[in-house]
């Protein structure tokens, strides 16, 4: 008899990667990672805001979800958004859930490399540790007590995934209105909710990768070889000062202050709007 193969070679199509955004970031942020590197991942992408938006929706169609959370920056307000990606997820039934927020960059081919190298049998938290020590909660208890609990957790806007058998042990605290009420009981946001189901409720580990980055971090100090290998990218503005990765061009900052542009034509020279070279 043949051997049983084992689950097929991870694909693109696998992975649920969920951005996290709001209306007023439409037009500055989400249109730029569309016309990036969203161009490559339509198919596995779905955008998570809180308003209609009749031009974004053009572009996304059904990969545009309108969630009823509030448009606020406050602990319930992202968590709700959070609860609607996960829940997302676990209805699409695709193999790994990846979490970013739209100052990201998700670099796919890099993405689906780095998710391949984890055995299936495994339970998978993978991204970048917010601090370099776990984080510690006091965790309500039965009868008015408490326990003061500690976890490690991914920074979410440097961005993450999990896979599905973790995800699907979660649930208890993280579907429906689950994850909301879990990140009000220990009183943290949205990405600390997470380490803190994995870590204290599941007994799991978050997998540390420095692959992936948020603008909390000196972007600069990437190579420009070291940039292809990356998961994920950001850009911002720390201490008063445009926070970006460091690249020639072929866009100017002027014409690109996030870098993105430019990173996309490094990565995918072949993209249209990409100064062709000339042919000689
Ligand atoms: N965000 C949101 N609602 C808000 C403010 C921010 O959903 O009221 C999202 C935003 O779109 C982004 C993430 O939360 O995906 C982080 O926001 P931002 O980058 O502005 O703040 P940071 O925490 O990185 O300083
Ligand atoms: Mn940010």
């Amino acid at each position: 008899p043949e051997p049983s193969p084992g689950p097929p070679e991870l694909q693109m199509r696998d992975i649920f990667i969920a951005i996290k955004t709001t209306r007023a970031f439409h037009r500055s942020r989400l249109e730029l990672l569309l016309d990036t590197w969203v161009s490559r991942t339509r198919e596995q992408t779905f955008v998570f805001t809180d308003s209609r938006d009749e031009g974004v929706q053009e572009r996304l169609g059904p990969h545009l979800v309108v969630t009823n959370c509030s448009a606020e920056h406050s602990h319930p307000a992202l968590s709700c958004k959070m609860a609607a990606e996960f829940d997302a997820f676990l209805a699409s039934g695709r193999r790994w859930f990846c979490h970013v927020d739209d100052d990201n960059y998700v670099n796919p081919p890099a993405l689906l490399q780095l998710l391949a190298t984890f055995a299936p049998g495994r339970d998978v938290y993978v991204g970048r540790p917010s601090l370099n020590r776990p984080i510690h909660a006091s965790e309500p208890r039965p009868r008015n007590g408490t326990r003061l609990v500690q976890f490690w957790f991914a920074t979410g806007g440097a961005g993450f995934c999990i896979n599905r058998k973790l995800a699907l042990k979660m649930a208890p605290w993280a579907s429906g209105p689950r994850f909301v009420n879990t990140s009000a009981l220990i009183q943290l946001p949205d990405d600390c909710t997470v380490g803190y189901i994995v870590e204290c409720k599941l007994g799991g580990h978050l997998q540390p990768s420095p692959l992936f980055h948020s603008h909390l971090e000196t972007l600069q100090l990437l190579g420009v070889a070291q940039l292809r290998e990356q998961v994920t990218l950001s850009y911002g503005v720390f201490e008063g000062k445009l926070n970006v990765i460091k690249l020639q061009g072929p866009f100017s900052p002027e014409e690109d202050p996030s870098r993105f542009r430019s990173l996309h034509c490094l990565l995918f020279p072949e993209t249209p709007w990409c100064p062709q070279l000339v042919a000689r």
